[in-house]
């Protein structure tokens, strides 16, 4: 769920709690597929016949494939999540996560030389509290 379709639909806190399971269910599943790559690995001979041989073969190169796509993305997500977090509390009451979105357009961050700031796409917020807007992105 995109971070702007999240504010509105369940709220800031709620998306970042559902960033940060999903993203260890992807920790997890890189485990597994690395514990599977070990234990194809172990038990690997060319002694053995041909199809356990392609089998095994076959189960290791998936797992590690698996195994590396799912540890990128999770560590992917969990970046994303935490820099969104990092800007989502007001600077001028200091109140954490309590934003919704706002109608102003949003603009991305950029650094005085003109470079944009990280790659999180722009998104307009407004503190619930105080009515101060900014941009997360
Ligand atoms: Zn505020």
């Amino acid at each position: 769920m995109e971070l702007a379709e999240g504010i509105r639909k369940i709220g800031f806190g709620r998306w970042y709690q559902r960033q940060l399971i999903e993203s260890h269910f992807y920790l997890v599943t890189s485990f597994l597929c690395l514990v599977t790559v070990l234990a194809c690995f172990e038990g690997f001979s060319l002694r053995m016949p041909a199809w356990e041989t392609v089998m095994r073969l076959a189960a290791m190169l998936a797992g590690a494939a698996i195994c590396v796509w799912t540890l990128r993305r999770y560590l992917a997500m969990l970046d994303f999540a935490v820099r969104a977090a990092e800007r989502s509390r007001c600077e001028k009451c200091a109140a954490y996560s309590a934003l919704e979105l706002s109608a102003a357009p949003a603009r991305r961050l950029a650094m005085p030389g003109g470079e944009e700031v990280g790659d999180l796409p722009p998104v307009g917020v407004r503190c619930r509290k105080c009515g101060h807007e900014w941009t997360i992105g």
